[in-house]
Formats: C-alpha cells, sequence, structure tokens
C-alpha cells in the first residue's frame, strides 16, 4: 500500500529528502507521493521515514492504493534494480 498526504500538509518539505524511494515531490498545493515508487520503506526501513518526520501527521496509507508486504518488496526490487 501505497502512503498519501492529506490536505493538512503544510509544505514544509521535511518529508522529500527523508523518502528513499525518491517518491515525494512537490505538487501543485501540497507534497504528492507517486504510489508507483512508494514502497512504505519496505526494503530500505522498518517504519514509513515519511511519517516519523511529518510534523503535522497528515501522511496515511492510501486504500485505493493496497499492496501487501510481497508486492511491496517486489515493487522495491524493482525500483532498485541496476543500482547498487
Ligand atoms: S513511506 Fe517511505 S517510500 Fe513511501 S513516500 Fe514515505 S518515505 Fe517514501
Ligand atoms: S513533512 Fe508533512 S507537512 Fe511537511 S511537506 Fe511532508 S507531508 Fe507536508
Amino acid at each position: 500500500m501505497s502512503l498519501i498526504i492529506s490536505d493538512e500538509c503544510i509544505n514544509c518539505d521535511v518529508c522529500e529528502p527523508e523518502c528513499p524511494n525518491g517518491a515525494i515531490s512537490q505538487g501543485d498545493e501540497i507534497y504528492v507521493i507517486d504510489p508507483t515508487q512508494c514502497t512504505e520503506c519496505v526494503g530500505h526501513y522498518d517504519t514509513p521515514q515519511c511519517i516519523e518526520v511529518c510534523p503535522v501527521d497528515c501522511i496515511s496509507k492510501d486504500p485505493a492504493h493496497v499492496e501487501d508486504n510481497v508486492q511491496l518488496l517486489k515493487k522495491y526490487e524493482k525500483l532498485t534494480s541496476g543500482k547498487d
């Protein structure tokens, strides 16, 4: 399951550099997460780093993009294949 940022986002830019997959970027009004690149940090960390650092707790699981750990690990492997 990828994560989603709600409109409570205050555009503080704290989460973007913490994402190991480069899934977070600044959208038109708030920061956004690319569901094709978010692995819930599976493969990199034990917990979602963006949730850890967000000062207003506006990041949650996106029910529109449900994936289990096996699928997330496959996504991680696909995203990192070819890299060190
Ligand atoms: S959960 Fe991890 S991979 Fe997904 S957007 Fe947050 S920091 Fe990036
Ligand atoms: S850390 Fe939270 S408030 Fe800051 S840009 Fe990311 S989602 Fe928005």
